[in-house]
């Protein structure tokens, strides 16, 4: 299953709250560190929180809604630019265009109507 943009920054986000944790928890052990404790609760906080962001990301991933669903290369025959809202007939972009789970979904921006292309796109 593709990442979505904002999944992929939590993940980021969670590496390196999880990266410092590590990096605080090897410090911790330096003897140049006065208070080794507030380090290591300091490490796993960031550890936990990371790891924690992660999970919950990665739960949500295939309930999210329209609106987050991938953003598709659309490919070849398909040409976004050449697209119009069946509502409204205002051009859609690659961003107004999602495939969830093999169906083609359309979210204008112009009348924000969200709708569903069940049949081959005729565009
Ligand atoms: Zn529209």
């Amino acid at each position: 299953m593709a990442i979505t943009g904002k999944a992929l920054a939590v993940y980021i986000i969670a590496g390196v709250m999880i990266f410092f944790g590590i990096l605080f928890l090897m410090s911790a052990r330096a003897e140049y560190t006065s208070s080794p404790g507030g380090r290591i609760i300091t490490g796993l906080v960031l550890i936990g929180v990371g790891v924690f962001a992660a999970v919950m990301i990665r739960r949500s991933e295939p309930k999210q809604k329209i609106e987050i669903t991938q953003k598709i290369d659309l490919s070849g025959s398909v040409k976004p630019e050449e697209m119009r809202c069946q509502q409204c007939g205002a051009p859609l972009d690659r961003n107004s265009v999602a495939i969830k789970e093999g169906a083609v979904f359309i979210n204008c921006q112009y009348c924000k109507g969200t709708y569903q292309i069940t049949e081959e796109p005729k565009w």
